[in-house]
């Protein structure tokens, strides 16, 4: 009986470790194909003054339309894309169309901070602060639109290699910010050794206020030391008024989240302004 039992218990982990790995499978052949299909689209995710409710930057975040499969995330694709080496490639692509993006929103006189995450592979390449500098100076955005996203464990490790590459690409003129902040291992004291400019409150922290009086603490706390530290702070995943609220009480007013808009494609960017009356310019 145990026997027959643990047959079973085999045969289903054993399925569905052969589902995952096939998914795996088909998605990193898929990527090869997709980038020359185009599949891949940008959305963007409005940050917004909490205090005005004007859009004052955007995150890039990438979309993957697959024919047959419909949409496949980025947490499913981006993780694949970093271990084949597939990322450099696509997240070129991601800069050059953030970068046209910029330029087209300050043709509109809009503001046009732009938030792109960086993968740890983008970030550890020699060509990246070239490819940058071409890429700025191929579209004309002006470097301090940009706002390059890393997370803590990309600057652990080898720590002296990643302070000299976060200084050349500050050289360029470009910030730089910490995603997913809190969630590592850094600490705030460690963080002062690298020149960075803006923190991002994770949505861990963010999405169980105000009912988790500790989140609300930690959040507060991060906000607080960061303002010491003269870094500036992004909240992430801010989904109800009552976050709203809690950033403003504490000194917190950039926001990202649902709450505000989720993430979107460029031709929706009009009827989200309408929305929150944000007459900075008329887009298109
Ligand atoms: P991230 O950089 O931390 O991005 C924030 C994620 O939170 C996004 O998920 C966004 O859609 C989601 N989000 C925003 N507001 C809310 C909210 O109010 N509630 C909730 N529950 N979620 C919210 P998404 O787009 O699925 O991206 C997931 C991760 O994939 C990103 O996390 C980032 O690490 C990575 N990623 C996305 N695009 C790129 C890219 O172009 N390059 C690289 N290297 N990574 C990317
Ligand atoms: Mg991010
Ligand atoms: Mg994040
Ligand atoms: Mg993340």
């Amino acid at each position: 009986e145990a026997k027959a039992k643990g047959r079973n218990t085999y045969h289903f982990y054993s399925q569905e470790l052969d589902a995952a790995a096939n998914e795996r499978l088909f998605i990193e052949s898929e990527l090869r194909l997709a980038i020359k299909a185009r599949q891949f689209v940008i959305y963007y995710q409005p940050q917004v003054d909490s205090r005005t409710q004007h859009v004052v930057g955007y995150e890039v975040l990438i979309r993957w339309f697959h024919p047959t499969e419909g949409m496949i995330p980025p947490n499913k694709f981006i993780p694949i894309a970093e271990a084949t080496g597939l990322i450099v490639e696509l997240g070129t692509w991601v800069l050059q169309e953030a970068c046209e993006f910029a330029a087209r929103l300050a043709v509109q006189g809009r503001e046009n901070n732009i938030s792109i995450n960086l993968s740890a592979r983008q970030f550890k390449d020699a060509k990246l602060v070239p490819l940058l500098a071409s890429i700025i100076k191929k579209t004309r955005v002006p470097a301090k639109c940009l706002h390059l996203e890393l997370t803590e464990s990309m600057l652990m490790g080898n720590v002296e290699a990643a302070i000299a590459q976060l200084h050349q690409l500050k050289a360029l003129g470009v910030s730089i910010s910490i995603d997913d902040f809190g969630t590592g291992y850094s600490s705030l004291s460690y963080l002062k050794r690298f020149p960075v400019d803006i923190l991002k409150v994770d949505h861990s922290f963010v999405k169980d206020i105000p009912d988790d009086p500790n989140d609300m603490e930690i959040t507060a706390a991060i906000i607080a030391m960061a303002q010491k530290l003269k870094l500036n702070v992004v909240a992430e995943g801010v989904e109800t008024i009552e976050q709203v609220e809690f950033l403003q009480n504490n000194n917190c007013f950039i926001v990202q989240g649902y709450y505000y808009s989720e993430p979107i494609a460029e031709s929706e960017l009009s009827s989200l302004f309408e929305k929150l009356n944000d007459r900075a310019g008329v887009y298109p």
